[in-house]
């Protein structure tokens, strides 16, 4: 852009980083014959009989603007979904928004919620929206680290040494992208007493819920004294293969929906009716399709941790969601470098750490959301690369 041109870009929006991984894909998506281990959505289709509902409602000429809030139809099953999966009870009338995928409601919640100078605590490495997202509100991002050595799961403990005067929200992401860190339910318990002692909203992003390979996923808002004091933000985009039909929802007290309402209908005002037809059809009859994809995601796991610990890389268990995320110190690489010569010498795209934050520095993401016998060629390519690096060293 032209120096002239660039005086009328807003400050705030000057400030903002540049996506740490732009220019990689941008290199990434010149080449050809790449495997990515890079992308963070499914490479399953949506199951047939979600597509089949779009088509249908398409068929039927639904083709308008639907209730701000949502269809009521899928408030209701979103309703129940959530009843059912989480355990936490929700009015479809008032306490329910259909938004653009998770990120709508993300930047929603956070538009509604802070005031300029407001401190978020949120857990690190994180997803990539976060920073980005929480410093367009004018709000001020505080640290909470998480290691491998705990499978990137949040220690009570360190959310409490993060917490400092200011601070209004907690937002969360468990199971964790980029780490696939979860959080026991003791823990979360710990956290959530912690979170009522300071007075915190906690806006939990529970997107990769269903994607829980040990025992069940704990909903934040579940817990005691959390309901009234949690947005619950989950969508479609990730347990259902429905990245494209952009929905998300948000659950929370009415007087919270209604704020992040206001904000909606002037910006959005609605998401796209043949989508909200699609997530109904995929959250009162889909329960299957996820399960077989989980079980797909959880064979994956086992053998993407098991090569590139075989390979040198060390590499805990993701608890869920569908990333590896191993330590890329002993190849004496920065996480960068490691991704771009890998990616120039093996043609295998993964994502380096630092993209995500704090302590990210020195890992890169691998998702496994990718077929599993692309997953077998890249481990081997992963393998062949670590041992040429040994040989050089
Ligand atoms: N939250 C997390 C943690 C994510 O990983 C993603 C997508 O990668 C999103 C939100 C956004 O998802 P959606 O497609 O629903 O906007």
């Amino acid at each position: 852009m032209e120096p002239e041109v660039k005086r009328f870009v807003a400050d705030h929006v000057v400030e903002l980083p540049k996506s740490g991984i732009r220019d990689f894909f941008e290199l990434v998506a010149k080449m050809d014959d790449v495997i990515s281990l890079g992308i963070g959505e499914p490479d399953f289709v949506t199951p047939w009989h979600i597509r089949e509902a779009a088509i249908y409602a398409l068929e039927k000429g639904k083709t308008y603007y639907t209730s701000n809030l949502g269809l009521i139809e899928l408030r209701r099953a979103i309703s129940s979904y959530v009843e059912k999966h989480m355990g936490v009870t929700y009015r479809p009338e008032d306490e329910i928004l259909v938004t653009v995928g998770v990120s709508e409601a993300l930047d929603l919640a956070l538009r509604a919620i802070i005031n300029p100078g407001d401190k978020v605590m949120y857990h690190q490495p994180c997803y990539v929206s976060y920073h980005p997202t929480v410093q367009l509100t004018h709000g001020i991002g505080v640290p909470i680290p998480t290691v491998a050595s705990d499978r990137f799961g949040l220690d009570p403990e360190k959310v409490k040494s993060a917490w400092e005067p200011g601070c209004k929200v907690l937002l969360l992401n468990l199971p964790c992208n980029p780490t696939g860190g979860v959080t026991e339910k003791k823990k979360l318990e710990e956290i959530a007493r912690f979170a009522v002692e300071k007075d915190l909203l906690v806006i939990s992003d529970e997107i990769y819920a269903e994607l829980t390979f040990e025992g069940v996923h704990t909903s934040m808002a579940a817990l005691p004294g959390m309901r009234d004091r949690t947005i619950f933000l989950h969508g479609c985009s990730k347990a259902f293969a429905m990245t494209g039909f952009r929905i998300g929802y948000a659950c929370a007290p009415a007087e919270l929906i209604e704020a992040m309402m206001k904000v909606h209908q002037y910006s959005m005002m609605c998401a796209p009716i043949l989508s909200q037809e699609a997530a109904c059809e995929a959250l009162l009859r889909g329960d299957e399709s996820v399960k077989m994809m989980r079980d797909k995601y959880a064979r994956r796991r086992e053998v993407i941790v098991r090569r590139l610990n075989a390979a040198g890389l060390e590499c805990h268990r993701p608890g869920g969601a569908f990333y590896a995320f191993p330590s890329v110190k002993s190849s004496g690489l920065s996480d960068d470098e490691f991704a771009m010569w890998l990616l120039k010498e093996e043609k295998v795209a993964v994502v380096p750490g630092s993209a995500f934050g704090l302590g990210g520095e020195g890992f890169v993401r691998c998702s496994f959301a990718t077929s599993y016998d692309s997953l077998i060629v890249a481990c081997d390519k992963i393998e062949m690369f670590m041992e040429r690096l040994s040989q050089k060293s």
